[in-house]
């Protein structure tokens, strides 16, 4: 479902990705890690088209975009990639002015143009999905952080995405917090969404990754099922970073 291809990009000069190689199948969770400033953010953010890539290609389903430098990517091509996923980012970016339900509705009403009622019966199935069905009509500064967390999924996911990405969804979460929203993404795989998740919950990535992809310096140094990586990496640098985490 996603295969991504020799991805470039970097900042002032700076490679922060120096030729990046993924495929996941449908129904698969993808686990990134690696240490600060790796660049798995900017790969989020690259299969979302946040950022544009300098080089490679990117290809959801049956959408794909090609980079090169100098060529200018389209604002129409880029908007129907980004539509092929949903992001659950880290620090929820839930609308402020508006309630929780108006939240999950934004996505298919004002960009997918989806009928009003159509997107708030949908809207209300999602937050029933995330336990949220009490506090649809509230606004996100009335709720807990993991409460917020959970919206933000609801949210990705009425865009009916062929994707999910989460970028490190519970690393600003209280340590008491982060069990909940791990919980609706262990539900989500297990229902056979295709997901990438940025994490540092190795017993996350244990459970329910299909496979671990360790980042380094902007390449992929090791990659395979979490039971190799995580408990047998074959390289250095994958052992000290496992070491460092504990
Ligand atoms: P962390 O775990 O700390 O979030 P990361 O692995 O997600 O790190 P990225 O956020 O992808 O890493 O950043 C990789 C590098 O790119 C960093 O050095 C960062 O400072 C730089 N960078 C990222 N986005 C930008 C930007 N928009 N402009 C300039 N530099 C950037």
């Amino acid at each position: 479902l996603l295969q991504v291809r020799g991805l470039r990009k970097a900042f002032d000069g700076h490679e922060v990705l120096r030729g990046i190689d993924a495929d996941a199948e449908a129904g698969t969770v993808t686990v990134l890690i690696g240490p600060s400033g790796s660049g798995k953010t900017t790969v989020l953010r690259s299969l979302n088209v946040l950022e544009v890539p300098d080089a490679g290609s990117i290809r959801i389903g049956d959408v794909g975009l090609d980079f090169a430098p100098g060529h200018r990517v389209g604002k129409r091509a880029a908007a129907r990639l980004r539509a092929q996923s949903g992001m659950v980012f880290q620090n929820h970016n839930l609308f402020p002015h508006l309630t929780v339900l108006g939240n999950v509705m934004e996505g298919p009403v004002v960009v997918q143009r989806r009928p009003r009622e159509e997107a708030r019966a949908d809207a209300l199935a999602l937050l029933e999905r995330v336990g949220l069905s009490d506090k649809a009509e509230q606004f996100p500064f009335q709720l807990s952080g993991g409460q917020q967390q959970r919206v933000g999924i609801a949210r990705a996911l009425a865009i009916r995405p062929e994707l999910m990405l989460f970028d490190e969804p519970t690393s600003a979460l209280d340590p008491e917090l982060v069990g909940e929203v791990l919980a609706v993404m262990r539900d989500l795989a297990t229902e056979g969404w295709t997901m990438v998740v940025v994490t540092h919950e190795m017993r996350f990535a244990r459970q329910v990754a299909d496979q671990v992809l360790f980042l380094d310096g902007g390449v992929i140094v090791e990659r395979g099922a979490p039971s190799a990586v995580l408990e047998q990496p074959r390289q250095e640098r994958t052992r000290r970073f496992l070491r460092l985490l504990g």
